[in-house]
């Protein structure tokens, strides 16, 4: 099936930090992946800002390189020197005067215009002012911010008020990529948009909900940025914590950016405290020519995590007494991202001789291979009675709906829908400071133990007392596959 391509309105694209990995790994083969489904039209712009002296022509040689390296198999399309004369280059540090009247002579009146802060966000504030002491934004500008927002509740108020200075909330797109997986926006679909689900969505018939974002990578590389942060601020403060809000909001009134935000942020304000006896923190160890998380983070002291198993309830009526179970973590036997909604047993069996336990399971994977599996009880086939066994009813989405590669990345859905004004898969002010005003005292609680992760092997599924935090309640992980 060929997805339907609605082209956006002509756009000027300013990505700041347009040199740097995140630009060249995501965003730019991102948007050259939209040029050629044809949803940029012909008189959109990309505009590359950063401290490097580069002239047009330099950046687009440095973007050529990048497309033929992350670009995949739409590098080879032949279309490639067309999307580069949309490009443009201006040189501009951020926290300097110069540059800016020229990127302001650059901009054009009546298209979108979007400026992408794409660097580190101690640098968000002098861009936004700039951006707007330099007349450059205009009124109905947009700017996408990346994480991390914030370190803490405190950060992360300071960012907001800095950016509010100068921008509207409506004028603010606060990327989570997760939000832009099409099964993250697909479980909305399924939640909402049949009858079956919704009736059964609540404490009378789910036993447990379990969110699992695993990695079989490590921190090598940016173990010293990963350091400072952990997995706890890296990942469930954000990906976990907006998956979690997906999965537990009551149904918006429409699918509209404010009633989606108000709703997550109802479930965000009724997560119960995390008692230090419902999580466990891990950092991976050495193995056989693999060196441990603290070698990696190059921190021979480093008590930061590289892993997180946590328990959490929701004090509302449709979730009271059913738990969630959060796991996160590097170097893990799979990589695999993973919502499985636990159904309860059948109060009784009618069949004789049945004596295993069979549940319905919907099991919503992010990756690898998207799709949605709903695990029923059926007979199984033959002679010699009912004997029941568990099937998967299973969507992969790639065999349902044609080409997977059809199907836009996080990325450039996301980045597609600031151009057309669409807030709803982008994280409001109020809704990150909720998270943190959760999360901070559980890092706080660890920091004031001087707690010490527990050690687990790579390629295993995490530390021991992860396995206990779930046995106890009688209840086991789901397999972690890749
Ligand atoms: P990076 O590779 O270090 O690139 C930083 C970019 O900022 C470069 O283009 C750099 O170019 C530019 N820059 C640095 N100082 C500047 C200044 N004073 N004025 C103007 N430009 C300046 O970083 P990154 O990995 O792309 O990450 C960018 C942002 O995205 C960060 O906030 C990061 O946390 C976030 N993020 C990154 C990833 C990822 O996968 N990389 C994922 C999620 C979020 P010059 O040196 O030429 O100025």
């Amino acid at each position: 099936m060929v997805s339907r391509v609605i082209p956006v309105d002509t756009f000027d694209l300013v990505i700041f930090g347009g040199t740097g990995d995140l630009a060249r790994r995501k965003i730019l083969p991102g948007l050259f992946r939209r040029f050629i489904a044809g949803q940029m039209t012909g008189e959109s712009r990309v505009i590359g800002a950063a401290r490097s002296e580069l002239d047009d022509a330099g950046y687009r040689d440095l973007v050529c390189e990048a497309i033929a390296e992350f670009g995949g198999a739409e590098k080879d399309s032949g279309r490639l020197e067309e999307f580069l004369a949309r490009l443009h280059y201006v040189p501009i540090d951020a926290t300097g005067e110069g540059g800016w009247s020229d990127l302001r002579d650059l901009m054009r009146d009546g298209v979108v215009r979007a400026f992408y802060f794409s660097v580190a966000p101690s640098l968000f504030g002098a861009l936004a002012e700039r951006l707007h002491s330099n007349d450059v934004a205009g009124p109905d500008a947009r700017i996408v911010v990346e994480k991390p927002f914030g370190r803490d509740l405190g950060g992360a108020r300071e960012l907001n008020a800095t950016l509010a200075s100068h921008f509207d909330e409506r004028q603010i797109y606060r990327i989570d990529h997760y939000l832009g997986k099409e099964t993250v926006q697909n479980l909305m679909a399924i939640r909402f948009g049949n009858v079956l689900f919704e009736p059964l969505w609540n404490s009378h018939y789910v036993d447990h909900i379990q969110i699992t974002v695993a990695e079989t990578v490590g921190v090598g590389g940016r173990g010293s940025y990963y350091d400072k942060s952990g997995a706890m601020r890296d990942m469930v403060q954000n990906h976990l914590m907006q998956l979690l809000c997906l999965i537990a909001m009551e149904p918006p009134s429409q699918f509209e950016a404010d009633a989606v935000r108000d709703e997550k942020l109802k479930v965000i304000r009724a997560l119960q405290p995390v008692e230090p006896h419902q999580i466990v923190r891990g950092q991976y160890d050495a193995a056989a020519g693999a060196a441990s998380y603290r070698e990696d983070a190059e921190n021979p002291r480093s008590f930061t995590e590289s892993f997180v198993a946590l328990k959490l309830g929701i004090s509302n009526l449709r979730w009271a007494g059913v738990p969630f179970y959060l796991r996160t973590g590097k170097k893990l036997k799979a990589r695999s991202s993973e919502i499985a909604v636990v159904f309860k047993d059948l109060p009784h069996s009618m069949f004789e001789g049945d004596e295993k336990r069979h549940r319905n399971i919907l099991s919503i994977r992010l990756q690898p291979n998207e799709g949605i599996d709903l695990q029923v009880t059926i007979k199984e086939p033959g002679p010699g009675g009912m004997r029941l066994v568990d099937v998967p009813l299973d969507m992969t989405f790639a065999d349902a709906l044609g080409d997977e590669a059809e199907a836009p990345d996080a990325y450039e859905r996301l980045i597609m829908d600031v151009i057309r004004g669409n807030q709803t898969l982008f994280m409001r002010g109020d809704e990150v400071e909720a998270a943190w005003r959760w999360t901070d005292p559980i890092i706080e609680g660890w920091e004031a133990r001087s707690d010490v992760p527990k050690l687990y092997e790579q390629g295993s599924s995490g530390p021991e007392d992860a396995q206990m935090l779930i046995h106890r309640d009688g209840r086991r992980w789901r397999d972690i596959r890749g």
